[in-house]
């Protein structure tokens, strides 16, 4: 009987945990490895920043792989060990006949000098902690920004600044504050296209929300920003740090350059028997940039990855990563705007960004409520 060990219990994670049940059901061993005890989507830190919902109430705890037949290790892995199929926790050294690397990609406030003048809007703990001081703003200039690249959801930061819009209106201040977004990118959304980030810019715009593209931050001091050029005053700065891959992805070999480059069809790594998904890949699209972290990517790869696994063990027919993928960007007013397309398209993504509706809100709502039902 083979054991099968997926690094990491975040949506690649527990996407590949329910794929690969018919494995655990032929008497085959899955164990996730994952320190934290619960899971909740990355999208839900916008809702608490925003005061419309809480953290627990989208939270579930990691012992339901078990539904799947899979066993939680409720620990850190440390080192990997691919030449010697072996991986080693704080508290154990586990052999593997398959591996799927699902680590994710870290925020790192502490690359960019400064940065902790902000609130940090990827740590869900830093955003409910400080959620009511943006909630209760009287006025002054709150800007959100994108500190440096890559960094996961391409549109989160866009979407936070709607939200805020959205609550600012509701609570009758929104004439005293101004709104900025910024990002070192030349545009909002590059991998959406041009009319894709044209079409993200209007809605920006149609809100009175100002978007500085081609901002490098070089420095964040308390009350201002300093760019390679220029700079920018704020009362309140909500900030996306650039993210990298976690160090013992660095430090065991996987990665190539700052990421992993698995095949992109399979996701299998060079290394036999190690497959790798979500976040913590790089996959360049047919325009030379890399395809977008989002979860949808990570819970599609790992569906993938699991499906060689199912298949090397005569359990199903393998398939391949399409590339397509979809994300609902929040507007405010209960509307949401889709964005959809088919990424890995040559000459370049084939994207479409759809007018914001009362359905894709819905749908968005869906979207977690689907995931959290079938993985935990
Ligand atoms: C505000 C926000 C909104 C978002 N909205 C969307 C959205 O609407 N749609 C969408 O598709 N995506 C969205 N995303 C992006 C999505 O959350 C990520 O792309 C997705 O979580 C990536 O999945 P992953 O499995 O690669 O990594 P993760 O989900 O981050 O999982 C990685 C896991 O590995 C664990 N880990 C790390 N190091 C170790 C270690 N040493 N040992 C063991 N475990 C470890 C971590 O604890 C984590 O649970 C959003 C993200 C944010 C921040």
């Amino acid at each position: 009987m083979a054991r099968i060990v997926v690094l990491g219990g975040g949506f690649g994670g527990l996407a590949a945990a329910e794929a690969l049940s018919p494995a655990a059901r032929a008497g085959h061993e899955v164990v996730v490895v994952e320190p934290r005890q619960t899971f909740f989507l990355g999208l839900r830190k916008l809702w608490v920043l925003a005061g419309t919902a809480d953290l627990a109430s989208g939270s579930r705890s990691l012992q339901g792989v078990s539904r799947h037949g899979a066993h939680w290790l409720a620990d850190e892995v440390v080192a990997i060990h691919p030449a010697t199929r072996r991986i080693r926790t704080h508290t154990t050294d586990l052999g593997y006949d398959y591996l799927i690397v699902a680590l994710g990609a870290q925020p790192r406030p502490e690359l960019v000098p400064g940065a902790e003048a902000a609130i940090n809007l990827y740590d869900a703990q830093e955003v409910a902690r400080r959620a009511p001081e943006v909630q209760d703003f009287r006025g002054g200039r709150v800007a959100v920004g994108i500190l440096g690249l890559p960094y996961k959801c391409p549109p989160a930061p866009y979407e936070a600044a709607m939200l805020l819009d959205d609550l600012f209106r509701r609570r009758g201040v929104r004439d005293r504050v101004e709104l900025v977004t910024f990002t070192p990118q030349p545009s909002s959304l590059p991998a959406a296209g041009p009319a894709g980030c044209a079409a993200v810019e209007a809605q920006l715009a149609a809100r009175g929300i100002r978007f500085e593209p081609n901002r490098k931050t070089v420095r964040v001091e308390p009350g201002r920003v300093v760019f390679e050029s220029g700079e920018l005053s704020w009362d309140l700065l909500l900030a996306v740090p650039p993210h990298r891959a976690p160090r013992v992805v660095v430090e065991s070999g996987l990665a190539q350059g700052d990421w992993i480059r698995p095949d992109p069809q399979t996701l299998r790594t060079q290394h036999e028997r190690v497959f790798a998904v979500g976040d913590v890949v790089e996959i360049p699209m047919a325009n030379g940039m890399p395809l977008p972290k989002a979860g949808v990517f990570a819970e599609a790869q790992a569906r993938v990855a699991a499906s060689w696994i199912l298949h090397e063990l005569g359990l199903g027919q393998p398939v391949t990563f399409d590339g397509y993928g979809y994300c609902f960007i929040e507007v405010g007013g209960q509307k949401a705007a889709k964005v959809a397309g088919r990424f890995l398209e040559r000459p370049g993504p084939q994207v479409e960004v759809s007018e914001p509706t009362h359905d894709a809100w819905r749908e968005k709502r869906a979207f977690e409520r689907q995931r959290l039902e079938a993985w935990l």
